[in-house]
C-alpha cells in the first residue's frame, strides 16, 4: 500500500512538471496549471489582506459590515473562495460554464485546494464534499454540471469523499441569475432535501460562483435539517460589490443582475 502511494506521488510530481499551456494567457505553464503571472493575477484580490466577511468572504466596504449576512443570518458556517468573480478570474468561470471547457475543472479545483490549505480557520478534516445539484434545464444546456466536475476533482486532490447524492433538488425552481435577492431567497426555500440522515457529518458544499449566498443557504438548511454538524461552502469565485459599493447595490436593487451566467 505504501509502495503504491509512493508510485502515485512520484507520478503526480512528474505530471506537475510536464509543460502545458496556461488556461488564461496561453503562455507556457506546467502540469495544466495557470502560469505564475496569471495565478497571481487571479488570486491577488482574495489574498491581498483586504477586510472580508468572516462568514461569506465578501470583501467589506468602507462603510460597515457585510450586506449579505446582515440581511439574512446564513445557515452555512463559513465560505472559502479561491478568487473574486472579477477580471481576470471571471474569464475562467466563463470558459468553464459558457464555453463548456470542463477540462479546466481540474485546474480550477487546484486553485480552490490552494485556498483551502491557506484558510483560517481550518476546514474540518473529515468533511464530505457535495456539489450543488444542477437543474435539468442546465444539464440539458451544458451536458455537465460545472459544480460536480470541480467537486470530483477537488475531492481527489484532497483525498476526501464526494457524495453528489447526499443533497437532491426537490423541484426545478427558477433560474437564479434572473432573480433579485429576496426572490432568490424565496425560490430556494425547500428547493433542496437530504434523502438520508447526516448526523454529525461535516459537509462541504461545492459550487462555482457565490453571489448572494442564497443557493448555499438553501443547501445548508437542508443539510442542517438532516443533522449535519457544520456546512462549509467551497466556491471558486465570490461575486464582489459592484463599483460604487453598497449604494450602487441598493440602487441596482438586484444583486442577481451582477451574475448572469
Ligand atoms: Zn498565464
Ligand atoms: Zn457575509
Amino acid at each position: 500500500m505504501a509502495y503504491l502511494h509512493a508510485v502515485r506521488e512520484f507520478a503526480a510530481s512528474l505530471l506537475a512538471r510536464v509543460p502545458t499551456v496556461c488556461g488564461l494567457c496561453q503562455d507556457t505553464a506546467c502540469g495544466g496549471k495557470l502560469c505564475p503571472y496569471c495565478y497571481r493575477a487571479v488570486m491577488h484580490s482574495m489574498t491581498s489582506g483586504a477586510p472580508r466577511c468572516a462568514v461569506c468572504r465578501l470583501e467589506l466596504d468602507p462603510y460597515g459590515g457585510c450586506a449579505d449576512c446582515l440581511q439574512r443570518t446564513p445557515a452555512f458556517d463559513r465560505v472559502i473562495a479561491a478568487f473574486d468573480y472579477a477580471a481576470p478570474g471571471d474569464l475562467l468561470i466563463h470558459r468553464l460554464k459558457m464555453q463548456l471547457q470542463f477540462t479546466s475543472a481540474g485546474m480550477l479545483a487546484g486553485l480552490l485546494a490552494d485556498a483551502l490549505r491557506s484558510s483560517q480557520p481550518v476546514v474540518p478534516e473529515q468533511m464530505v464534499l457535495v456539489p450543488v445539484p444542477a437543474s435539468r434545464a442546465a444539464l440539458r444546456r451544458r451536458g455537465f454540471n460545472p459544480a460536480a466536475e470541480v467537486a470530483y476533482r477537488l475531492a481527489r486532490q484532497l483525498k476526501r469523499p464526494c457524495r453528489p447524492g447526499l443533497v437532491l433538488r426537490t423541484r426545478e425552481g427558477v433560474k437564479q441569475a434572473q432573480l433579485g435577492r429576496s426572490a432568490r431567497m424565496h425560490s430556494v426555500r425547500s428547493l433542496y432535501a437530504c434523502p438520508e440522515r447526516l448526523d454529525g457529518v461535516h459537509i462541504a458544499v461545492v459550487d462555482d460562483v457565490l453571489t448572494t449566498g442564497s443557493t448555499l443557504h438553501g443547501m445548508a438548511q437542508a443539510c442542517k435539517a438532516a443533522g449535519a454538524a457544520t456546512v462549509w461552502g467551497l466556491v471558486l469565485a465570490r461575486t464582489p460589490y459592484p463599483v460604487g459599493g453598497p449604494e450602487a447595490l441598493r440602487a441596482a436593487g438586484q444583486r442577481g443582475q451582477l451574475h448572469s451566467l
